[in-house]
């Protein structure tokens, strides 16, 4: 299988999560990040917000599929980890491989395929511009 740079960044080495990580040794230990990345119900409320954030009238499905969770839920994680910093000009959030695993056996994929690199940072670019 091909190794795809992205995934490999550790959460000891990635400029979103190194000041998070206190003394912990995984930014999965987070003491919040069950809480808020997680959570169905806290993803569901997230979900509605990314529509009304992107002004979307689409009305938020009665039920997440298990992508509309994963997306929520990285959302939800870069917004615990910057607490509303923006992102600098040409700064990529880059979510660490140890987070991305969690999010996906929680919420896996059906077809066991998964949103490459661009189009999670193209949706969470947007999310963040
Ligand atoms: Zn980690």
């Amino acid at each position: 299988m091909m190794t795809n740079p992205w995934e490999n960044v550790c959460c000891n080495g990635s400029d979103l999560t190194i000041g998070n990580l206190d003394d912990m040794e995984c930014i999965t230990e987070h003491p919040a990040f069950e809480r808020v990345v997680l959570d169905r119900t806290v993803l569901e409320v997230a979900f509605i917000q990314i529509l009304m954030y992107k002004r979307s009238r689409a009305r938020a499905p009665d039920e997440l599929s298990n992508t509309q969770y994963r997306l929520a839920a990285y959302r939800q994680f870069v917004s615990l980890m910057m607490k509303g910093e923006k992102l600098g000009k040409g700064n990529r959030v880059v979510i660490p491989s140890c987070v991305t695993q969690k999010i996906r056996s929680e919420f896996p994929s059906s077809d066991n395929t998964y949103c490459g690199f661009k189009s999670i940072l193209d949706s969470m670019n947007e999310l963040f511009q």
